[in-house]
């Protein structure tokens, strides 16, 4: 079999590419020079009607040393391999990214945490207008609002908003980006308390296109493009214009105690996974859960805001009275707990396939007993099943104006997930890449009777009604505000909003 390997590729499209990435003023001359340019600039539209735009910024091209680095994402299972990444050092530089790819019809894709599930944060033979360089951070502890750079990843935002006792929330991984995470939803443990991290999302700053071949920033709020922020909370990934700062209305939180439990083995599946679901979404506000499920264990974690441990155990009482789990509990400031449970990055798989689910409806016997049957068969210990209890603040109320996101119902968001292969060594996991996507796969379509909607954030590539599922009634409303800020759809990826007309 002919060796195909992903870093083989890498070197011939680093090759092809170090040759194509053409700037609109190298690829005018030519034109001139040999009576026909590129394909791309000899089709570009409007390249009359303003002048050139220059790239600005850490710019990175095929041909740098550090352009695997640059392009490479969280989940390895994804490579891409584009003409010209550029870090952004500030908005003018995303406005002329965006301008020049508008003059020379190159795609463009806009990246912050590089943790998309599905890799649609990067794209071959076109441009990555990455905004993770902007961390500028602003805080006004009086109103407790709190104006933050796009690039900002959940661990250093919980950690400065810690230190000035408040809080937003956050998903719990730590490198996850701020702006990822928060345009596609946002939950974490503060979800049950304080909703999702979109519903503290008071303003943005959105680099938009603009006339036949530019781009401009606008500020967005309450008061002025109203309907684009709506749909930033919860549909501004990739699909509106590139955020470079973000403004959230943050709350207070000082303390949080932490516990932890482990049982071995998968024994106590039912009762546990039955109590979690009866109990977790209907508890204490204050209480965010979540359990996770392995073959040779199942975990689970509780962050109790403001509360003591005593009150932490008499609330967890009905999960962490069944069988003998092993317990920990800390107590600390929501930034010292939430760095401490950090996995470090190099200590997980590198591919990763998840399903997202919602659930509104208890799960009966059956379904549990499937996940059971799945996990005994896990293809690696790291693969899981995930869950995340709803209910509370996301249940009761949305922010003013309200949010494109539509699962305030769930009792629990659900993801089973399969991770496989070291990092670094793209080898290793090859063997087992069609095992784990089969049993994901699989797995996912035997819980499909028992759950509604899916999460934008972790997207279901085959899902046929994806449009729905994501958005509920919402997808309409999108589409027009699409229309309004995008309507030649330069923003567009596998599952993007499509302009309606
Ligand atoms: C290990 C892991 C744990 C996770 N845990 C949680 C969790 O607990 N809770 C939760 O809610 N989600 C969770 N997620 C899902 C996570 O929220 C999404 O993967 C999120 O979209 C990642 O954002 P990013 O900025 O890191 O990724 P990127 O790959 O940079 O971007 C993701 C998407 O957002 C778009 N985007 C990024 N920045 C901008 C911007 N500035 N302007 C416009 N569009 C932008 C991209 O185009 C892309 O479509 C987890 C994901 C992983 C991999």
């Amino acid at each position: 079999m002919p060796d195909f390997s992903r870093r083989d590729l890498f070197k011939t499209a680093s090759a092809a590419g170090a040759g194509a990435v053409v700037l609109p003023a190298v690829a005018a001359a030519a034109a001139e020079d040999h009576g026909s340019g590129s394909p791309a600039v000899a089709s570009a539209p409007g390249i009359a009607t303003s002048p050139p735009a220059e790239l600005t910024g850490r710019i990175v091209r095929p041909q740098d040393p550090d352009y695997a680095d640059a392009s490479l994402g969280w989940d390895e299972l994804f490579t891409h391999y584009p003409l010209v990444i550029v870090f952004a050092q500030e908005t003018q530089d995303v406005v002329n990214a965006l301008t020049w790819a508008r003059q020379n019809n190159v795609s463009l894709r806009v990246r912050s945490g590089r943790h998309a599930l599905e890799g649609w944060s990067n794209v071959d033979n076109g441009i990555v207008i990455d905004v993770s360089e902007l961390k500028s951070v602003r805080i006004n502890t009086g109103t407790r609002i709190v104006k933050v750079g796009a690039g900002l990843n959940q661990l250093e935002a919980v950690t400065t908003l810690s230190e000035k006792n408040l809080a937003v929330t956050t998903g719990s991984e730590g490198t996850v980006g701020l702006s990822g995470a928060t345009l596609g939803g946002g939950f974490g443990f503060l979800t049950r308390r304080q909703g999702m991290a979109c519903d503290a999302l008071i303003g943005a700053e959105v680099v938009i296109p603009s006339g036949a071949d530019r781009a401009k920033a606008i500020t967005v709020n309450s008061r002025s493009y109203p309907d684009l922020l709506w749909a930033l909370r919860g549909a501004g990934n990739g699909n509106y214009g590139i955020v470079t700062s973000l403004t959230y209305q943050a709350a207070p939180l000082k303390r949080v105690v932490y516990v932890q439990a482990t049982w071995d083995g998968l024994g106590y599946l039912t009762p546990i996974f039955d109590a979690y679901q009866r109990y977790a979404p209907y508890t204490d506000t204050r209480l965010g859960t979540q359990l996770e499920v392995h073959k040779p264990q199942i975990l689970f974690f509780g962050v109790l805001a403001e509360g003591t441990v005593a009150e932490a155990r008499r609330l967890l009482a009905p999960i962490l009275s069944i069988g003998k789990p092993t317990v920990t509990v800390k107590v600390g400031s929501w930034g010292d707990i939430y760095a401490g449970f950090q996995i470090p990055t190099a200590e997980d798989p590198a591919n990763w396939k998840f399903f997202s689910q919602f659930v509104s409806r208890p799960f009966p016997k059956r379904a549990i007993s499937i996940i059971r049957a799945f996990m005994q068969d896990a293809p690696t210990d790291d693969s899981n099943y995930f869950a995340q209890a709803f209910g509370g603040v996301v249940r009761r109320s949305a922010p003013p104006g309200g949010t494109a996101f539509p699962h305030r119902n769930a009792l629990f968001y659900a993801e089973p997930g399969a991770g496989w292969g070291t990092r670094g060594d793209e080898e290793s996991g090859e063997p087992l890449t069609p095992v784990a996507q089969a049993w994901i796969a699989e797995f996912s379509q035997a819980l499909r009777p028992y759950v509604n909607g899916a999460y934008v954030n972790v997207p279901n590539i085959a899902q046929q009604d994806w449009p729905t599922a994501y958005w509920g009634p919402n997808f309409d409303r999108l589409r027009k505000i699409k229309t309004k800020y995008d309507p030649n759809n330069i923003f567009q990826y596998e599952q993007s909003v499509p302009p309606c007309c």
